[in-house]
C-alpha cells in the first residue's frame, strides 16, 4: 500500500541517462576535464536513487506536492517553513528542493575533495533528483492521474513517451552558465513543471477518447501512444534538455563555489 502511494520511477533509466549526457557536454572545459573518461560511471549511478526506495524516506526525495501549500505562487521556502505551514505531515508531501541543495553540497566537497571518483558519484546523485524536478507529476498530488481516473499515466508519460520514442540525436546539450544564486533556481523549475500539468492530462484524455484500448481495457494502443507522443513529444524533450542544462548549470557552479579546482593540481605528488 504504501509503495503504491510513491510516485513510480521517474525517466526511466534512458531519460536519466540522457540527462546526464546532455549536461556534461554542454560543460565549458575546466570542469568537463573532471569527467574525461568517467561519462559512462556518471550515466551508470543516475537511477541509482530510485533503488534506495525500500527506505521508507527516500519515496519523498524524488517529488514535491505544491496543492497543500495552496500552489506554485505560494511554495515554502525551507523544510521549517513547510513544517510550520502544513504540520508533521509535511515530509510525505516531498522535499526534492531541498534534496537537491543538498546532494549539491555533497558536489562542492567532492570537488575540493579532489576525488574524481567521487566527484563522478556525487554527479550522478545529484542528476537524478534534478531531472525528476523536471517531471511535471513529480510536482502534484495527482501524480498518477488517480484523482482524475488516469491512472498509469506517470509511467506512459516519463517512460512510456521517452522509451518509445526519444533517440539521443533529438535533443540538443544546452552550454552551463555560471549563476552565484544557483541553488535557489530549483523553486523555478518545479513551478514551470507544474505549469505542465494540466495540458499533460488534457493530452492523455484526449488520446484516450479517441483510440481504442487493447486487450483487458487496460494496454493502450499505437494510435494512442502516436496521438499521446504528437501532442507531448515535443514537451518530453524540452523537459529532458531543460534538465541537462540546469544539471550543468549545477555542475558548473558547484565546480566555481569548490574554488574552480583544476584537476592536475591533484594528480601532483
Ligand atoms: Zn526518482
Amino acid at each position: 500500500m504504501l509503495l503504491a502511494a510513491l510516485p513510480l520511477s521517474a525517466w526511466g533509466d534512458k531519460g536519466h541517462r540522457l540527462v546526464c549526457t546532455l549536461a556534461l557536454e554542454g560543460l565549458p572545459p575546466g570542469p568537463r576535464a573532471w569527467y574525461a573518461g568517467r561519462e559512462a560511471e556518471v550515466e551508470e549511478h543516475a537511477s541509482d536513487p530510485d533503488h534506495w526506495r525500500q527506505d521508507r524516506k527516500e519515496g519523498p526525495r524524488h517529488y514535491f506536492d505544491m496543492e497543500p501549500y495552496g500552489g506554485p505562487g505560494h511554495l515554502p521556502r525551507t523544510l521549517g517553513e513547510a513544517r510550520a505551514r502544513i504540520g508533521g505531515d509535511y515530509y510525505r508531501k516531498g522535499v526534492v528542493p531541498w534534496i537537491i541543495q543538498d546532494r549539491w553540497r555533497d558536489l562542492v566537497e567532492a570537488f575540493r575533495s579532489g576525488d574524481g571518483a567521487r566527484v563522478a558519484l556525487a554527479t550522478s546523485i545529484l542528476s537524478h533528483y534534478v531531472a525528476d524536478a523536471h517531471v511535471p507529476l513529480h510536482t502534484t498530488e495527482n501524480h498518477d492521474g488517480q484523482l482524475t481516473d488516469q491512472r498509469g499515466i506517470h509511467s506512459r508519460w516519463e517512460t512510456g513517451l521517452v522509451e518509445r520514442f526519444i533517440r539521443p540525436g533529438d535533443l540538443e546539450a544546452m552550454p552551463a552558465e555560471a549563476d552565484p544564486a544557483f541553488p535557489d533556481h530549483t523553486w523555478d523549475w518545479l513551478r514551470a513543471s507544474h505549469a505542465l500539468v494540466p495540458r499533460l492530462l488534457e493530452d492523455d484524455r484526449k488520446a484516450d477518447r479517441t483510440t481504442p484500448r487493447g486487450k483487458g481495457g487496460k494496454r493502450r494502443t499505437q494510435a494512442y501512444w502516436a496521438i499521446f507522443w504528437a501532442k507531448q513529444g515535443p514537451v518530453v524533450k524540452q523537459q529532458l534538455q531543460l534538465a541537462g542544462r540546469h544539471l550543468g548549470d549545477a555542475i558548473l557552479n558547484a565546480w566555481i563555489e569548490a574554488g574552480k579546482p583544476s584537476q592536475v593540481e591533484f594528480m601532483k605528488p
